[in-house]
């Protein structure tokens, strides 16, 4: 066999600089352009159902994309009496995810229009979703092996920022262990999680495998952490819902029942003085502004090396000019909204604050209508002064003398996170030296530091920034099958 033939290739996605490809993306989204999407309980017996409520566009208030109806505590409780191990053989398993993958190819266009309508999402990030989930399906697919018992029953709790991708990621990987997933998707975003389920029903999945249900994550979410017929939980979300939910486990679960966590960051990237400016810059918008900044591995605290500081910071107020904000179904489009209005209202208080303490040194002006924040970017003197996660287009940052990269550095771990670090330099000992010294779970050199690869990247991170096996990478499946018993003694 050819050792380097790849087992599994990435999905393809599209050039969106190509005209054929735009037009087949248009015809594929067009017919969703209004279409009134609907989420409710979809469990292996009839749902009870609580609450009806609208969702809304985060760019176009007034427009209601769908509407959602609430899983009850009488439905958590059904779907936990109803779920049943999916004990179909590990060949048939990965064959029934790869063919959902295809399905999510093919369908892409409803999910385009899903994720720039219910969760603001531009062109750019709607590509790279798709293409994520589809990954995810037959990355984890591939990682299926003959032995592999499931666990039982695995809760899995996803965020509003990926909610097709890491929604996806997440199920995929406990189903391909043979668990029963229970999704619990995020309040902002369960029409694109129906969506989803709908289609891994379509492939095969059994509906006793995998129930998904909408709701609070107080009431939902609690329920589903808290039940000692749960045998493990994946999460992404913030820090404090994780030690939330450990606790819970903790006093309910039975012992060693896994918990996979992906929380927030304090994400820093460092320039220094050799580094390729207009390289850096590009770097810097992207990291820090696309998605709206609403990424956990998004960039918060930029070092720049006090020599090129006035230059680089100079020609990062002239990118961000050219930056487009506005309507995320719009091509032309480089940011959309932030998720919703309370998001939107905590990130301004906070530019306000700054702005009034002198500190903000360059922003654009946001649209008027729809939750949009316009990219900043405020002065610090290091990551110590971040009061914590802003989960936004804002960017702080500090300048540095070269012989403190070491303070830096420290600064950095002192926060406590650990989750992805850029790096721009040309002298290949820094790139040691750097590496040697943080504890982070992604770092990039040369080039941005969001959008971690399914199978090439794996992502996760350390300390307050998470805990278990990396997403999109080798030990992820494992980590949701029953231990393997230690061999006995002959
Ligand atoms: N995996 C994403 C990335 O590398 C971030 C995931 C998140 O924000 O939760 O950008």
């Amino acid at each position: 066999p050819d050792l380097f033939a790849p087992e599994r290739r990435n999905s393809q996605g599209f050039d969106l600089t190509d005209t054929e490809d735009l037009a087949v993306i248009e015809a594929a989204r067009a017919p969703f352009a209004t279409t009134s999407f609907a989420a409710v309980p979809l469990l292996a017996v009839p749902a009870r159902g609580g609450a009806t409520l609208p969702v809304g566009n985060p760019a176009r208030p007034g427009e209601t994309v769908g509407h959602v109806t609430q899983a009850t505590r009488a439905d958590v409780e059904a779907a936990l009496g109803a779920a049943q191990v999916w004990d179909a053989p590990p060949a048939e398993r990965a064959a029934v995810l790869t063919r959902a993958a295809q399905f999510y190819e093919r369908d892409f266009g409803r999910f385009f229009a899903l994720l720039a309508r219910e969760a603001g999402k531009g062109l750019p990030d709607c590509v790279g979703e798709v293409r994520e989930a589809v990954d995810f399906l037959r990355y984890y697919a591939a990682r299926i092996e003959a032995d592999m018992a499931p666990r039982g029953r695995i809760t899995c709790i996803s965020p509003w920022n990926f909610p097709l991708a890491i929604f996806t990621g997440q199920i995929a990987g406990a189903l391909a262990a043979g668990n029963a997933v229970l999704a619990k998707p995020a309040e902002q975003t369960p029409l694109i999680a129906a969506a989803a389920v709908a289609l891994l029903h379509e492939a095969g999945v059994p509906r006793t495998a995998l129930q998904l249900l909408p709701g609070e994550g107080a009431e939902v979410g609690a329920a589903l952490t808290s039940d000692p017929r749960v045998d493990g939980v994946v999460f992404t979300g913030s820090t404090e819902t994780a030690r939330a939910i450990r606790r819970a486990m903790a006093a309910n679960l039975a012992p060693g029942a896994p918990l996979i966590a992906e929380t927030g960051g304090l994400n820093a990237m460092v320039v220094d003085s050799t580094a390729l400016p207009e390289q850096a810059v590009r770097d810097v918008v992207a990291s820090a502004f696309q998605s709206a900044g609403q990424r956990c591995s998004a960039l918060r605290c930029l070092y720049v090396q006090e020599d090129v500081a006035e230059g680089m910071l100079e020609m990062l107020g002239g990118a961000m000019q050219a930056l487009v904000l506005g309507d995320p179904w719009q091509l032309a489009t480089d940011v959309g909204p932030v998720i919703d209005l309370e998001a939107a209202r905590e990130i301004r208080a906070y530019v306000t604050e700054a702005r009034r303490a002198g500190r903000v040194l360059h922003e654009l002006r946001a649209p008027d209508a729809g939750h949009f924040v316009a990219p900043v970017v405020i002065e610090v003197s290091g990551i110590e002064a971040l009061p914590r996660e802003i989960f936004g287009p804002v960017l702080h940052v500090a300048r540095f003398k070269g012989r403190d990269l070491p303070k830096v550095l420290d600064a950095v771990n002192a926060r406590g996170f650990g989750l992805t670090f850029g790096l721009h330099t040309r002298i290949d000992n820094r790139v040691q030296e750097v590496v040697e010294a943080l504890r982070v779970g992604n770092l990039y050199v040369n080039r941005n530091q969001i959008g971690a690869v399914v199978g090439s990247q794996p992502f996760g991170g350390e300390g307050l920034s998470g805990t278990g096996p990396k997403a999109g990478g080798p030990d992820y499946v494992a980590r949701l099958a029953a231990p393997v018993p230690a061999p006995t003694a002959s």
